[in-house]
């Protein structure tokens, strides 16, 4: 008998195709995706020559491994807050395939050549989904940033606003300047966390359990303003145009100047995170710091807004800023919103929140696929990540939409058992998650996730 054509073939009558559901057969060779066949039901599944075939239950979903650019995994140095063997479980139980880890919470940053080594050793034996890395951009690094771009980070942070750790100061506006004509120079993405330092500062304090304090410590001006900067130095530097991207987008208000920058050809992309999407600032109790995190959760009206954005285009992607810390660091005994550390964990959750709030507002799985999968992976230029398509990566997931739970922070794969999420009754199960064509077993060792690089894969 000849030797089958296919090591794999997934027969699903549901699965998210350029950005639509259809059925198919989507097999499998060498890791990648040999063809995307129509799936023929008067033909036995064993007419796909496969050396196993894989069928999808009723009612369950293959879509493309989730592509989270916004990972915070905090090893070496912070690793009692997560690391990289228990954020990739968690990355791998919620259907992400490829997470982009950020260069700050960690000790060493992410700003050196060397600190991107040391980081790298401690990734490639515990990864369990690919990992790519960021660069930052500090006060004083600039030099740095042509040798960690030729490393092959997938762009550079930087901060307008005191980070929440020493090791990984803001910029000024002179040090903004000097990174974004260096990213510029080099075509490299400059992703800034804009929250504007003077005018947090000008804001009454946070002190105490009550969110409302809390909310009005960080408002939306503040936002609005950051990237207001952010846009004007673009404009300054001038050709080539710097290419840049907004963290975690809470104020909707900053959307017209998003809009307008856009319109005159800025190139500027836009994210969005779980849980301003989900939970609004009416329904966050005082003393509740597991909902602590920077931009706040701002209200309902404003979430309103930040959903017709996505469906609009005007912001690009979901992207779970996962960003744990130990439980102690929550503050939940006193509900000290000024003391507790800000960060929401959502790397294996992020999908059926996504989901569960996406479906009450009429919006469909290819939505959910695009925002959660092609678009980062397209803004960070993995264009074989993130899609069912020929060529490109067997990332795949199968999901089943209608299945619900109840969130039990201690069943999370993440190290540290705290969740905004804790108690939640969600709509959509991960049940199985598949990399380079084979499966991820969170059972088995640690490993199989590859480092990643940006640019083409070799
Ligand atoms: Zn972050």
């Amino acid at each position: 008998m000849a030797e089958p054509m296919f090591d794999r073939a997934f027969l699903a009558a549901r699965a998210v195709v350029d950005g639509a559901e259809r059925s198919c057969v989507v097999a499998v060779r060498d890791g990648r995706i040999a063809a995307v066949l129509d799936l023929d039901p008067t033909h036995p599944a064993d007419s796909v020559a496969a050396r196993e075939t894989i069928r999808l239950a009723d009612g369950e979903v293959l879509l493309p491994g989730l592509v989270d650019t916004h990972v915070h995994l905090n090893e070496p140095g912070r690793t009692e807050w997560e690391g990289f063997d228990t954020g990739t479980s968690a990355a791998a139980a919620g259907g992400v395939t490829t997470v982009i880890d950020m260069p700050l919470n960690s000790i060493p940053p992410t700003t050196t050549v060397d600190a991107l080594a040391i980081k790298r050793d401690c990734a490639s034996a515990q990864a369990r989904v690919d990992v790519g890395f960021w660069g930052g951009a500090v006060p004083g690094n600039a030099g740095e940033i042509e040798g960690l771009h030729a490393a092959g980070v997938f762009g550079f942070k930087c901060f307008l606003v005191d980070s929440g750790v020493p090791e990984f100061p803001p910029l000024d506006r002179a040090g903004l300047a000097a990174a974004m004509a260096e990213t510029s120079r080099l075509g490299a993405l400059l992703i800034v966390h804009a929250e504007d330092a003077e005018l947090i500062a000008a804001a009454p304090a946070p002190g105490g359990p009550s969110y409302g304090r809390y909310l009005r410590s960080r408002p939306p001006a503040a936002e609005e303003r950051a990237i207001e900067r952010i846009l004007a130095a673009v404009r300054d530097i001038g050709p080539p145009r710097p290419r840049v991207h907004v963290l975690h987008l809470s104020s909707a208000g900053a959307l017209p100047r998003l809009r307008a920058a856009r319109a005159d050809g800025v190139d500027v992309s836009v994210e969005t995170c779980p849980h301003y999407l989900a939970i609004a600032a009416e329904a966050i109790d005082d003393g509740a710091t597991q909902f602590k995190c920077a931009p706040p959760i701002r209200d309902a009206g404003n979430c309103e807004r930040l959903w017709e954005a996505l469906v609009g285009g005007e912001i690009d992607m979901i992207v779970s800023d996962h960003s744990p810390c130990t439980a102690d660091l929550k503050r939940r005994d006193t509900g000290d919103f000024a003391a507790a550390w800000g960060g929401i964990a959502s790397l294996e959750l992020g999908l059926p929140v996504v989901w569960t709030a996406a479906r009450a507002h009429g919006l469909g799985l290819g939505d959910v696929a695009r925002w959660m999968a092609s678009a980062p992976a397209d803004r960070v230029g993995l264009a074989y990540k993130g899609r069912i398509a020929v060529g490109a990566d067997a990332d795949l997931v199968v999901f089943d939409p209608e299945a619900e739970f109840v969130v039990d922070p201690s069943r999370l794969q993440q190290r540290n058992p705290v969740s905004a999420y804790a108690g939640r009754r969600l709509a959509g199960l991960v049940r199985q998650t598949w990399l380079r064509g084979e499966r991820v077993d969170s059972s088995s060792a640690a490993g199989r996730g590859r480092l990643i690089e940006r640019g083409p894969r070799e």
